[in-house]
C-alpha cells in the first residue's frame, strides 16, 4: 500500500520556499473519497498567510530572479524536468489517494507533464516585442517590448491537479514572474508536493509560493489583494464572479477559466468503433469531473437507437472502483457534497420526463463507505431540462437526437456556456461547418479531451476568459511598453507630440 511522508500529519503552507504554520492554528480534514478516511489536515489559511505569501512573491520577483536570463530560467526548466521525471509516481499515487482518479491516468498524466514542462522551457527565449513601422518620422523609432506582470495570483480546482498547475507555472517561470497559489480544499496535497520538487530542482526562495485554505478566505483575499498584478482563476461560474468582483481592487488583470455543458454531436456517418468509446469517456474520464466534459450528447437520430445500445453496453462494462486499484476505470466523485449534488440531479430528471437508461445508483458494498456512482445515461432528454442545461460534474450523459445539421447546431449553441465541444463524422465538410459555428473555445474532431500547452484551450460565455496555453499564453504573463525613440538628436523631429504634427 503507498504511504506518504504527509499521511496524518499536520501539513503547512508553502511560504518563501519553506513550510510555514497557519497564522491561525485551524486545520481542516482531507479525506480519501474511495473510502472517506482522513489522510492529513490542511491548513486553513487566512488573510494574513497571504500578506506573508505575497510579500515572499514580490520581495522574489524584485530580487535576483528578476535578473535571471532566459537561457537561465531555461535551465531551471530542465532541472524541474528531470525532478519531476523522477518523482512523478509519487505525484500519481498522491494525487489518486487525494482525488479518487484512476491511478492508470494519473500515471499517464506524467507524458502530459513532461510535454508541458519542454514547452514551456522553449518559450523562456521566445518572449519578445516588435519593430513597428510608424507615420511620425524617418528619424523615430518605434517598438514594443515586454516585461513580466509581476505577483500571479493563482487559484486553482480540485479536478486535474497534475494538469491544470503547469499552464500557471509554465507562464510564471518562462517569463520571470513568481506566484502565490491557492489550491482547492479537496486537492492541497498535489500541489504542496509539487511545489517542495520545484524547491529540490533549485527554484529561487519565494518565486512559488502556496496558502491553502477556503475559498472564500484564502481565495477571496488573494483576488483582492493589492500588491498581485494579476490573478488566474479556474473553477466554478459563481465563485469566478466573486474573483472578477475582487479583481477590481486594484484593477488587477484578471482571467477566469470556467465551467462547461459541452455538445458532443454524434453523425451517423461517425467512426462508431471511436464514437462509442469517445462518447462515453467524453463524461466518465475523472467521474465526469472535468470542465469540458461531453454532457450533451446530440446523436443523430437515424442512428441513435443503436448508438445507444452500444454506448449503454460500454458503461455497463465500466469497472468502477477505488482509483488506487490498477483495473479501475472510473473512480469515487471527490465528496459526500458532491455525491449529493449529482445525485439530485440523477432524481431529478425523471420528474421532468427523461429516460433513465443504464445507471443512476450511489454505488453499495465494499464500495459504500466512497463517493461512487454509476456511469448514468439518460434518454428522451428535453434542451430545457435541468440536466440538459446545468454542469453536472458527474458521470451523467444526456442523450438528445437531431435530424439535420442546423439543429445539431442549434442545440449545440443552446447554452450559456461554450467550453468545448466536439463533432464525430467522416464528413471533412460537416466537421468543418461545425468548427466555424459552434460556439465552443475548445473544439474535437473524431477524439475528445485531447490538450497540448502549445495549442491551448479557450472558453466562449459563461466559460470565461483569458484562455490557457497556446500561441498567446505567455502575453498573459507580461505587459507590453509601447517605446518611440527620436535618433534623430536634431529639430527634424519635434521632441513633444510629433505624432499630432498637422
Ligand atoms: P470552485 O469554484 O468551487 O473552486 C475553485 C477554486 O476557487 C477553489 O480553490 C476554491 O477554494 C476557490 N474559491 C471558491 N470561492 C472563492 C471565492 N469567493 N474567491 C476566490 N476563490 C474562491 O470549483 P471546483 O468545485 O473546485 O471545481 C469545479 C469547477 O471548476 C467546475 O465548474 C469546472 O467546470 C471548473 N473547471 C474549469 C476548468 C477550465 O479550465 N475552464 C478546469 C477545471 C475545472
Amino acid at each position: 500500500m503507498f504511504s506518504h511522508k504527509y499521511f496524518g500529519k499536520e501539513l503547512g503552507h508553502l511560504i518563501g520556499g519553506k513550510s510555514v504554520p497557519p497564522h491561525s492554528d485551524q486545520m481542516m480534514p482531507s479525506f480519501n473519497p474511495a473510502t472517506g478516511e482522513v489522510l492529513a489536515y490542511i491548513p486553513e489559511g487566512t488573510a494574513e498567510d497571504v500578506n506573508l505569501a505575497v510579500a515572499a512573491a514580490r520581495k522574489a520577483f524584485e530580487g535576483p530572479w528578476s535578473e535571471w536570463l532566459p537561457w537561465e530560467r531555461h535551465r531551471l526548466f530542465m532541472r524541474i524536468y528531470e525532478v519531476i521525471e523522477q518523482n512523478f509516481d509519487e505525484l500519481a499515487y498522491l494525487t489518486t489517494l487525494d482525488i479518487g482518479t484512476p491511478i492508470t491516468k494519473t500515471l499517464g498524466m506524467k507524458q502530459y507533464a513532461l510535454k508541458a514542462i519542454t514547452y514551456f522551457a522553449t518559450q523562456t527565449t521566445n518572449i519578445g516585442g516588435q519593430t513597428l513601422p510608424n507615420n511620425i518620422g524617418t528619424g523615430v523609432m518605434t517598438m514594443t517590448v515586454k516585461a513580466p506582470v509581476g505577483v500571479i495570483g493563482g487559484i486553482l480546482p480540485w479536478n486535474v491537479p497534475l494538469v491544470g498547475l503547469w499552464w500557471l507555472l509554465g507562464g510564471t517561470l518562462a517569463t520571470g514572474c513568481t506566484i502565490v497559489l491557492k489550491p482547492a480544499e479537496y486537492a492541497t496535497m498535489t500541489i504542496l508536493r509539487l511545489v517542495e520538487l520545484l524547491y529540490e530542482a533549485g527554484l529561487p526562495e519565494g518565486v512559488v509560493n502556496v496558502v491553502a485554505g477556503r475559498g472564500g478566505v484564502v481565495g477571496q483575499a488573494l483576488a483582492e489583494h493589492n500588491d498581485v498584478d494579476r490573478v488566474v482563476f479556474t473553477g466554478s461560474v459563481q465563485a469566478g464572479r466573486k474573483v472578477i468582483m475582487a479583481s477590481a481592487s486594484n484593477v488587477k488583470r484578471v482571467q477566469v477559466e470556467l465551467g462547461g455543458k459541452s455538445p458532443d454531436i454524434v453523425f451517423a456517418d461517425a467512426p462508431m468503433e471511436l464514437a462509442v468509446p469517445g462518447a462515453a469517456m467524453a463524461v466518465y474520464n475523472n467521474c465526469g469531473q472535468v470542465c469540458t466534459a461531453g454532457t450533451r450528447l446530440f446523436v443523430e437520430r437515424k442512428a441513435h437507437n443503436e448508438f445507444v445500445d452500444k454506448l449503454v453496453k460500454f458503461s455497463r462494462q465500466m469497472r468502477i472502483g477505488p482509483g488506487i486499484a490498477h483495473d479501475t476505470d472510473m473512480g469515487p466523485l471527490i465528496s459526500q457534497g458532491q455525491l449529493d449534488r449529482v445525485m439530485s440531479y440523477v432524481d431529478g430528471a425523471a420528474p421532468e420526463g427523461a429516460t433513465l437508461v443504464t445507471g443512476g445508483k450511489r454505488l453499495g458494498g465494499d464500495l459504500s463507505q466512497g463517493y461512487f456512482v454509476e456511469p448514468t445515461i439518460f434518454c428522451d432528454v428535453r434542451p430545457e431540462m435541468t440536466i440538459a442545461r446545468e454542469e453536472i460534474f458527474g458521470p451523467v450523459i444526456s442523450v438528445i437526437p437531431f435530424d439535420t445539421e442546423e439543429e445539431a447546431l442549434r442545440l449545440a449553441n443552446e447554452t450559456e456556456y461554450g467550453l468545448g465541444g466536439a463533432v464525430w463524422t467522416q464528413d471533412l465538410s460537416k466537421a468543418m461547418r461545425m468548427i466555424n459555428r459552434v460556439k465552443a473555445g475548445t473544439f474535437w474532431v473524431n477524439c475528445y479531451d485531447w490538450m497540448d500547452a502549445g495549442v491551448g484551450m479557450n472558453g466562449y460565455k459563461l466559460s470565461g476568459y483569458g484562455g490557457k496555453g497556446g500561441p498567446t499564453h505567455m502575453d498573459n504573463f507580461l505587459y507590453q511598453k509601447s517605446v518611440y525613440i527620436n535618433h534623430t538628436y536634431s529639430g527634424d523631429v519635434p521632441p513633444v507630440g510629433a505624432g499630432l504634427r498637422a
